[in-house]
């Protein structure tokens, strides 16, 4: 399905916020992503980019994504050449990163532009939950308003190399502080930074744990 882009902004020097409008209505769960597929020399190049919001109107949909523009990336360099106006193939949208329907508390972690489908998780949850989003400078904060907007959530912002005044010291740690055991924890960002907060919670006994790789 071909989908328009209707606003494309530049939301930190290299995260670039993307809004799509589909001609129909498309089914979604708060924690799925978009497959956007284009082809070079005949080969389909896929990539998933979770959506942070979704907005369906009487015929149509408009989903948000955010999207951190790699240096030599395939798919961002061909984002960098597109324009408002400009169509964008999605090939579906999936998801398996699942927003537990429990009453549990709710623990998100996520750094870059992994925080994208926990934003949309915790608007949609109606437990206790808690955020931790974390970026290297004040130049790479987006999304602080939107996260400080949802209702009934602790969130905590973290600057990790330099001081800004209303976030949060260093990188997140979770490592001394203590959840209730039921809790769930939703960790989506690079390989390492997953496997290494999964490691920590498995260590300490939790065993809610769901992941996100990108
Ligand atoms: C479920 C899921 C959801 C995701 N959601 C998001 C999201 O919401 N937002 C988001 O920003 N990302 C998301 N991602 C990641 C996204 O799908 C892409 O992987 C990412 O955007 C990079 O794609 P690309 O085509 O630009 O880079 P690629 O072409 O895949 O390259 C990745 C990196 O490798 C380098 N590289 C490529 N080829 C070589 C080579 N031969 N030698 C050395 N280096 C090389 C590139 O320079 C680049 O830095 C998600 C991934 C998954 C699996």
């Amino acid at each position: 399905m071909l989908a328009t882009i209707v606003s494309y902004t530049m939301i930190t020097e290299d995260v670039l916020e993307l809004i799509l409008d589909m001609p129909e209505i498309i089914p979604y769960k708060p924690w799925q992503r978009a497959l956007l597929s284009y082809t070079i020399d005949n080969i389909p190049v896929k990539r998933a980019y979770s959506i942070v919001e979704y907005l369906s109107q009487s015929d149509h949909c408009q989903i948000t994504l955010s999207i951190k523009l790699l240096p030599g990336g395939k798919w961002s360099e061909y984002l960098k050449t597109k324009k408002i106006g400009d169509t964008l193939d999605i090939a579906g949208i999936y998801g398996h990163f699942v927003l537990q329907d429990t009453p549990n508390p709710k623990v998100f972690i996520g750094t870059w532009t992994g925080i994208a489908p926990l934003i949309s998780m915790a608007k949609t949850s109606q437990a206790p939950q808690k955020l931790y989003f974390s970026v290297s400078y004040a130049k790479d904060l987006f999304y602080a308003d939107k996260i400080r907007k949802i209702s009934s959530l602790e969130s905590h912002i973290h600057v990790s190399r330099e001081w800004v005044e209303w976030c949060e010291e260093w990188r997140i740690d979770i490592s001394t502080t203590e959840y209730p055991k039921e809790s769930e924890f939703y960790i989506c960002w690079s390989p390492s930074s997953v496997n290494a907060f999964a490691e920590i919670l498995k260590n300490k006994g939790y065993t809610n744990i769901y992941i996100e790789k990108y």
